[in-house]
């Protein structure tokens, strides 16, 4: 493309002026790889944006899309809706732990996430304990980009430019410790004992002000840190003493990327709520969802039966297009037992991310499923360069990773095949030695 015409598209997340000198254009996309616009395979080890979790362009889904499009391209969502909502939702909570069946639909992991905020705000208002506002995220925790998901969250570049951020919002401690499991194979053994942070919030706070904790059960775009053994077990103990809800953001972490539908059931812990998007349509829509329990659903029904129960929803909820990606989705990942298949792979996957320990300035090695991060040591004073050379390298060497600030992450898409796990892990080797 012509520079002249990149100017006018603002991009996301983006370096713009360096990227517009030497932009990166995808222009096709099949199965576990992309086509740049110069016809270049680069293999996907990211699935997309941790989302395109059955590889690309599925014909299931292409069908379903477009055959919805030509048929209902639109419905109403409110006081309306189409049998596809239903459908899909049916769907949907079957694949959620027992108990976590009611859903309720937005168009990403930001909205899912500020929908299941408001959601346990408006829970203990309709039950009379409209003074629970308190709501308690994580260090390290990324839940999206709108305001809610911002306040809860804690990554500080995507806070610190805005001021103004929801008040009444406290944070618990992240629980990387790299001292004590630098290169752990799975689940760390240590820390576990981060939990108590919320018994001391509480002390602070006092119970009856808290709503809601909400946590990714792997934080993944913080750099893959993996929840040590009996942490979440923890928290969820702790907000069953108190009556706090437990919310888990599965936008990364469901739709098999564990080795299960959600991480909920990888590490057998049942939240109130779960949030989540991207698996859901497998990249091919925007669409996210909030999974409810079905006690709390039911506490907004006990008022007259011809009010709304809960005033919230946006003008794209259960769009037809993205129910029908839905659809095609969860069908294709049933048919070809993907949601599952992380736990054939995660051996392989496991042995072939931790063989690039003792490569120059690698310090430590996370995984799970089908996840992985590796963390560099930056360069002094320019922090998440190294990192993004790699990425660069890599790209150049035709793979696709991600960085986030000086760690790599990778999580393929699950049809992925050992083989392609070597190609990932070959190049990975080559660009981590090359930036040494
Ligand atoms: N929560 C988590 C855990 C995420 O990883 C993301 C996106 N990577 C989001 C929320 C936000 O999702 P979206 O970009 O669809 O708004």
């Amino acid at each position: 493309m012509n520079p002249q015409d990149l100017d006018a598209y603002w991009m996301p997340f983006t370096a713009n002026r360096q990227f517009k000198k030497a932009p990166r254009l995808f222009t096709k996309a099949s199965g576990m790889h992309f086509w740049t616009d110069d016809g270049r395979q680069v293999l996907d080890g990211i699935a997309g944006l941790w989302c395109v979790n059955a590889g690309h362009a599925r014909p299931k889904i292409v069908q379903a899309i477009q055959q919805q499009a030509a048929e209902l391209d639109y419905a109403p969502p409110f006081q309306m809706a189409h049998p596809k909502a239903f459908e899909l939702a049916d769907k949907v909570s079957k694949l959620t732990p027992a108990g976590l069946d009611k859903i309720f639909f937005t168009n990403s992991g930001s909205e899912s996430v500020d929908t299941a905020l408001k959601m346990a705000l408006a829970y203990h208002r309709v039950r009379g304990e409209g003074q629970r506002t308190r709501l308690i995220g994580r260090e390290r925790g990324y839940h999206g980009v709108n305001f809610g998901g911002i306040s809860v969250g804690g990554m500080v570049g995507n806070r610190k430019m805005f001021g103004m951020m929801l008040s009444g919002v406290d944070h618990i401690r992240h629980t990387h410790d790299a001292a004590r499991n630098a290169f752990t194979i799975g689940q760390p053994e240590h820390g576990a004992e981060f939990a108590a942070d919320l018994e001391n919030l509480v002390a602070l706070h006092d119970a009856s002000t808290i709503a809601a904790v909400i946590v990714e059960p792997i934080a993944g775009s913080t750099g893959v840190l993996i929840p040590p053994k009996g942490y979440l077990n923890k928290l969820r103990e702790i907000c069953d003493k108190h009556g706090i809800l437990l919310i888990f953001d599965e936008v990364i972490t469901g739709f098999g990327r564990t080795g299960n539908a959600f991480a909920a059931q990888t590490f057998g812990v049942t939240p109130d709520m779960i949030v989540m998007a991207k698996g859901l349509t497998n990249g091919s829509a925007p669409m996210g969802a909030v999974a409810v329990k079905r006690s709390i659903h039911d506490t907004f029904m006990t008022g007259p039966e011809h009010l709304i129960e809960f005033f919230h929803g946006y003008t794209y909820s259960a769009h037809p297009l993205a129910c029908a990606a839905g659809l095609g989705t969860l069908a294709t990942y049933e048919e070809e037992g993907l949601l599952t298949r992380a736990q054939q792979l995660q051996g392989y996957f496991a042995e072939a991310l931790h063989s690039l320990k003792g490569l120059p300035n690698v310090i430590d090695i996370r995984n799970t499923g089908l996840v992985g991060g590796i963390e560099l040591q930056g360069l002094p004073g320019e922090p998440a360069k190294r990192a993004f050379n790699i990425f660069l390298d890599c790209y150049e060497k035709g793979v696709l990773i991600r960085t986030t600030g000086d760690t790599i992450a990778l999580s393929p898409p699950l049809i992925i095949e050992r083989q392609q796990i070597d190609q990932i892990i070959d190049t990975l080797r080559g660009a981590i030695q090359r930036a040494a």
